[in-house]
């Protein structure tokens, strides 16, 4: 009896204090929303309950849980027991990365293009994968896939679909593999849309590829001036047949159709977002997706009409707003991003490699020419000649060394590691667009919800 008398007292000296990753916004019905970045819980509250959130948050903290409104509070972690070691916490999730049993592919089944976009940075040096790539792929997939429990294929290129023999073979290897040792696979795909025609989508849907990322830089003309065919012609009207009759299949997808705006199609996005509210609000499984153009690299860097960053941060969400209003879907991958780290780069997951269509081994898909993102090889047998000088760059410069990530209300969503190439040229920190808007965000995730 005496015993349980002291751990009462113990117990009841917790005070609750609000939780280092929480961020707030107020929304237009006078209520407010909540998020934690720790657990990726987003809560809204009412008016009425306001107040009492707002109390309950203050520094100084409440000693017990007894009201249910405190208790939700605890419950989602906006309010934490001031023993936790919150920081350490945060520590904790960032080792998890490091989990042996996940592993991502990003796969080039081809490095060429049939498109020329202004803006690309790629340079296309190589075609299709060699059969001897694709012949190590099957045997390392078949090896790792005993002793994993999760599997995710990243489509990338070129234009992947360019080469879809190739991920024709290598989905059903991987996908046999997969299944026999009983491992959760799963896949994405990032196309022109070119190539993606309802029969061509269909196939992808057996193969698990249920993600999918296509950009359209404005309506007509404004889109085929920017992302038109390799010897030149209009690329607009075919994306957009195929999107609509992807659209008349039944089944579960998530396509992001992608805008890419920089000062010359700026003014054209309203037009794009008329067009696309005509053809696809009210599916769910289309949303939109707004990104300023960058100096990626390629020939045409030095031209690009990019916007300033203040520019930029403001039109994303200034479009992402007009196109919810419109009855648009925003995309899955912003409040997606917004999870335990989901704002991650795969350049800097341990488990994550890009594997070029010669077997050469990369961190990130961008900087393709840079020696030190060219990490290793990959062997017939599936074996992996793997540099872990250089892989440690990509992996370890993020929160590891930088203390003010560390104390970051973002920090289990982004670990100081949305972009670590962005990081190792220019030495400052690669905050996501998301973060730096974050009650711009929230009250974009609300009001997205009230379209259910
Ligand atoms: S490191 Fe940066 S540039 Fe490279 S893939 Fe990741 S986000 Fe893109
Ligand atoms: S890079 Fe920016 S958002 Fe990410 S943890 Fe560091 S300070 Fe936070």
């Amino acid at each position: 009896m005496k015993k349980k008398k002291v751990l009462e007292t113990m117990e009841n000296t917790h005070t609750y204090v609000p939780s280092r990753f929480n961020a707030l916004s107020h929304t237009d019905d006078g209520g407010l929303v909540l998020f934690n970045s720790f657990n990726g819980a987003i809560v809204h509250f009412s008016e009425k309950e306001k107040q009492e959130v707002l109390t309950a948050l203050k520094r100084v903290g409440i000693k017990d849980l007894q009201h249910d409104l405190h208790r939700d509070l605890y419950d989602n972690g906006f309010l934490v027991s001031d023993r936790v070691d919150e920081k350490r916490r945060a520590q904790f999730l960032h080792q998890s990365l490091h989990r042996t049993d996940m592993m991502h592919l990003v796969l080039l089944p081809t490095e060429a293009c049939n498109f020329c976009c202004t803006y690309c940075y790629e340079t296309f040096p190589r075609g299709k994968m060699d059969p001897k790539t694709i012949y190590a792929l099957k045997a390392l997939v078949q090896e790792k896939s005993t002793n994993l429990s999760d599997l995710h294929i990243s489509w990338f290129g070129g234009e992947p679909l360019l080469a879809l023999d190739v991920m024709e073979d290598l989905s059903h290897s991987f996908l046999a593999s997969t299944k026999e040792n009983g491992v959760q696979y799963s896949c994405d795909l990032v196309t022109n849309g070119y190539f993606l025609t309802k029969e061509v989508f269909e196939k992808l849907l057996t193969w698990e590829i249920r993600q999918f990322m296509i950009t359209i830089d404005g309506v007509g003309e404004i889109h085929d001036r920017r992302r038109h065919l390799a010897g030149g012609g209009q690329t607009f009207n075919k994306i957009i047949e195929n999107l609509m009759s992807i659209k008349e299949i039944s089944g579960e997808f998530d396509i992001t159709i992608r805008m890419n705006f920089d000062e010359s199609n700026l003014q054209e996005t309203s037009k794009l977002i008329e067009f696309l509210k005509e053809h696809f609000s009210h599916d769910k499984r289309f949303g939109v997706l707004f990104r300023p153009v960058g100096r990626w690299g390629g020939e045409n860097n030095d031209n690009l009409p990019v916007c300033s960053r203040v520019i930029a941060n403001k039109k994303i969400w200034e479009f992402t707003d007009k196109a919810i209003t419109e009855d648009l879907e925003m995309s899955s991958m912003v409040a997606g991003s917004l999870l335990p780290s989901a704002s991650v780069c795969y350049a800097a997951k341990p488990h994550s490699l890009v594997v070029g269509s010669n077997g050469q081994l990369y961190k990130c898909t961008v900087s393709f020419d840079e020696e030190m993102n060219k990490v290793g090889s990959i062997h017939e047998d599936g074996s992996l000649e793997l540099d872990y000088d250089k892989i440690a760059h990509w992996v370890t410069s993020g929160e590891e060394t930088d203390s003010v990530c560390q104390s970051c209300f973002y920090r289990p969503a982004c670990q100081g590691n949305h972009c670590p190439y962005y990081r190792i040229q220019t030495g400052e920190r690669p905050c996501p667009y998301e973060k730096r808007s974050i009650k711009k965000v929230l009250n974009l995730i609300w009001k997205s919800s009230l379209q259910s």
